[in-house]
């Protein structure tokens, strides 16, 4: 019903995410001018994330979609996912990025796709899981289950902000556990979150993982934030 969505439009006009003009029909989110200068994290850069892991725990592939610069109009779109019930914009960033990612063979031997839990206590507040929601549009392009609830967050991390790099690592240690660890013992998985700053708490997760017999992983996060470039 294509009038339906016209007449709507007309009455209703939603906006886009990033530049704030009216959206046009068929748009989503984005406008076609912003999505088209979409600030994708270049192919070149993947091995400068997996870098980030070196020493710590073993990656076999990681990969971000987008950046999130400082004072970029494209943070909007993590905001709204973030904090503003907005998080079906994940899954749709979600499912481009794994079209392009399906090209490259990323998601080769991959054997399931965990998002990253957030605290009981914050999934309860927000009302969801971004990650949860960015795993979906994985699944939804590579066929990969998602496999939720086998690993939780055992305490809630305060904020990272402030804190020096050192201080972040040390403050995630030992924050995550397998719940039922003889679900993903020797899989290869896919750990997603949102958004890749130090890589500390992602990183914190990946090792319970991967403490786990015959187990591998490899990572997703939908924005890489280096404020570097
Ligand atoms: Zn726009």
């Amino acid at each position: 019903m294509k009038w339906i969505s016209d007449l709507i439009d007309l009455i209703l006009p939603r906006y886009c995410t990033v530049c704030g003009g009216i959206l046009s029909p068929g748009e989503q989110d984005i406008c076609l001018n912003c999505l088209y200068q979409l600030p994708r994290v270049e192919s070149t850069r993947m091995q400068e994330i997996e870098k980030l892991f070196w020493g710590i725990i073993p990656v076999e592939r990681a990969a971000s979609y987008i950046y999130y610069r400082k004072g970029s109009p494209y943070n909007n779109l993590l905001h709204k996912i973030k904090y503003k019930n907005r998080p079906e914009i994940a899954t749709r960033l979600a499912i481009a990025a794994a079209h392009e990612l399906q090209e490259s063979g990323f998601f080769e031997g991959i054997d399931a796709i965990v998002p990253l839990p957030l605290s009981k206590k914050k999934e309860r507040k927000r009302g969801y899981n971004q990650c949860d929601y960015i795993a979906e549009g994985l699944s939804r392009v590579s066929g990969i289950p998602v496999r939720k609830g086998y690993v939780e967050r055992t305490k809630a991390n305060e904020t990272q902000t402030h804190k020096s790099k050192e201080e972040r690592w040390s403050n995630v240690e030992g924050i995550f556990s397998v719940t039922k660890p003889w679900v993903l013992e020797g899989q290869h998985i896919l750990l997603v979150d949102d958004v890749l700053t130090t890589g500390a708490t992602i990183a914190s997760c990946a090792k319970s993982i991967t403490a786990l017999a015959g187990t591998r992983v490899s990572l997703f996060t939908l924005a890489y934030s280096c404020n570097r470039i």
